[in-house]
């Protein structure tokens, strides 16, 4: 058995402190590393780097070691058990690493314990001791990892079957509050730390019905004991990571609110979303799983062109989970998807980089996306659950649905631990729907193709309404815009004038020659601010000019701009037979 001890004695440092002990190491000198990513978060991150100190040492004796790699240690060979010391700078303010200070702390398993090669498989325990700092001392544990002499406040000894195990369960620290709920006869906690007035009834008793649903959906819970949402609350901080019997989120202390009308927030409604989306990782990624994950190979990047069903189907029934559970009206559903319609379909890169290719590539383009991004790749999230509901209305058409399609995967697949690979997953498809659903879905993943919706959405009582998007934010947006033109660019407010965001190719920003990270200065001689821009955009027409005045590198730029007419790319669906909708009406 490998032992670790975690100490959070340096929150002024933001250091955890590990010893790792080997009883019986590798003869010929122990191999010890830490992974370079961490499942869910397709992108390497080297968690080696945050090790400041480490020291190898057998019966009272310091061993030399000699780094193999920047993620990997080989000690000198030893006689009798392995004693490494190690401190982990933690200060990675999101859920993919680890992070301490004297408000909360977070470990994620692949931060903080390293591996010793030869020894993933036994058994791996750790012992969280409370902290000798006066400041921590109110403070608590929440994991899921299996308790096995734990006191009341969470400190103590855990214990995972493998390494693997030991790094799917996340651990956080502070001064907790604790919502317990039960779903489908299992218990079910929401953990947070940090300053929130969550509206704690309101979310137990939605969880437990989002979850519920989900079960109902799958035909089973996980095989997991309980299961926790594990919440750091910020004040702007957004994100979720998935895990086999647990999530870490990141979320705003405003969405934790119900609010005090009849119905909820909408920020609310985003981090029950958040949960909802997290949650159906459960089933779609943490069980079924494309074939190049299993096992994962966490030392470099593991490449699938799948992720367009894993985060795109996911995406698509995040919210819809929580319609069907009656959490949320037919009107805050529909308005969700318009988002997901809008910013799936509307980017020049949607129809320039495939799904099949914006998935296997996301290491180095979707998560480290730069200025261009919009006019280059396609959102294997906003794209995928575009195509998901495209997915699903064609196999309403056969009279099945997608529902029926995840049974069919999690059935032969997900429950055997069997994984998937594109070619099984088209292979269902055309199972369940025919040779033209499965031919025209090939297209729509392998090739930059727009997916038209248009005419489908009117088998099912909806209609497809088209406007512009806000003209400073490019967000999607549900107000009637009445600008006349448009610049193309997404705008921030600035100390002086506006931040150019990005801009959009072949939009009236790019022709004048605005690009990314310029301050717009001025725009027909009116100084550029949020309320001036909305003027002039509904005071020219496509087609004249007015100059532009902009700051790059220091330097005043001046230029002539020719307005463009507004895009209609706001996509908005408008019900016109409530009875043929293809979602079930949820019994509230
Ligand atoms: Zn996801």
């Amino acid at each position: 058995m490998i032992q670790y001890t975690l100490r959070l004695d340096q929150p002024q440092h933001h250091y955890f402190d590990v010893t790792m002990q080997i009883p019986s190491p590798a003869k010929d000198g122990q191999i010890l590393y830490l992974p370079a990513w961490i499942p869910g978060s397709y992108m390497i991150r080297d968690f080696a780097k945050h090790i400041v100190e480490f020291e190898a040492r057998c019966e009272g004796k310091t061993l030399t070691y000699e780094r193999l790699d920047k993620s990997t240690w080989k000690i000198e060979p030893a006689t009798g058990p392995l004693v490494i010391q190690y401190r982990v700078y933690a200060f990675d303010a999101s859920i993919r690493a680890a992070y301490l200070d004297f408000n909360y702390g977070f470990a994620n398993g692949t931060s903080v314990f390293l591996a010793a090669k030869g020894f993933e498989q036994v058994p791996q325990q750790v012992s969280i001791e409370s902290s000798s700092h006066p400041s921590l001392a109110g403070w608590q544990v929440a994991t899921t990892l299996q308790g096995h002499t734990t006191k009341d406040t969470g400190f103590g000894s855990y214990i995972a079957a493998n390494y693997d195990e030991l790094i799917d369960h996340p651990i956080l620290f502070g001064e907790l509050t604790s919502i317990h709920f039960i779903a489908s006869n299992r218990p079910h906690r929401l953990v947070l730390v940090g300053k929130h007035y969550a509206s704690k009834e309101h979310l137990a008793s939605d969880l437990a019905r989002i979850c519920e649903e989900q079960h109902q959906l799958w035909g089973e819970v996980p095989d997991f004991k309980r299961y926790d949402f594990l919440t750091i609350v910020t004040q702007n901080g957004f994100g979720g990571l998935e895990h086999r019997s647990s999530t870490a989120l990141m979320c705003p202390r405003g969405s934790l609110e119900f609010g005090s009308g009849d119905l909820p927030r909408p920020e609310y409604v985003e981090f029950l979303s958040l949960c909802s989306h997290e949650y159906f990782h459960n089933w779609n990624i943490k069980r079924l799983k494309p074939q190049a994950f299993i096992p994962y190979q966490l030392g470099s990047e593991s490449y699938t062109p799948e992720l367009w069903w894993y985060e795109g189907v996911t995406s698509y029934y995040d919210v819809l989970m929580l319609y069907r559970a009656g959490v949320v009206n037919l009107e805050a559903f529909l308005s969700r998807l318009n988002q997901t319609l809008t910013r799936g379909l509307r980017e020049p890169g949607s129809t320039r980089q495939a799904l099949s290719e914006s998935s296997f590539l996301a290491w180095t383009t979707f998560y480290q996306q730069n200025e261009n991004a919009v006019n280059a790749i396609s959102n294997y999230y906003a794209k995928g659950a575009v195509l998901a509901f495209y997915l699903d209305l064609k196999l309403h058409l056969q009279h099945s649905s997608l529902d029926d399609l995840l049974r069919l995967l999690w059935e032969k697949y997900g429950k055997n631990s069997k994984g998937t690979t594109m070619n099984i997953i088209f292979n269902e498809i055309e199972k369940l729907a025919g040779k033209s659903v499965f031919q025209d879905i090939e297209a729509l993943v392998t090739q930059p193709t727009q997916i038209k919706v248009d005419e489908l959405v009117e088998h099912f009582g909806l209609k497809l309404q088209r406007s512009a998007t806000h003209p400073i934010t490019l967000q999607p947006t549900s107000e009637p815009r009445f600008e006349k033109v448009e610049l193309g660019a997404a705008l921030k407010e600035a100390h002086i004038g506006m931040e150019v965001q990005r801009v959009i190719e072949g939009s009236a920003a790019a022709f004048a020659g605005l690009s990314a990270k310029d301050t717009l200065i001025a725009i027909d001689g009116l100084q550029a601010n949020a309320s001036q821009i909305l003027r002039v955009l509904m005071n020219f027409t496509p087609g004249e000019t007015c100059t532009v005045h902009f700051m790059r590198d220091q330097r005043l730029l001046e230029r002539e701009l020719t307005w463009q007419a507004p895009r209609m790319d706001n996509l908005r669906l408008e019900v016109t037979n409530a009875s043929h909708l293809p979602w079930h009406t949820p019994q509230v």
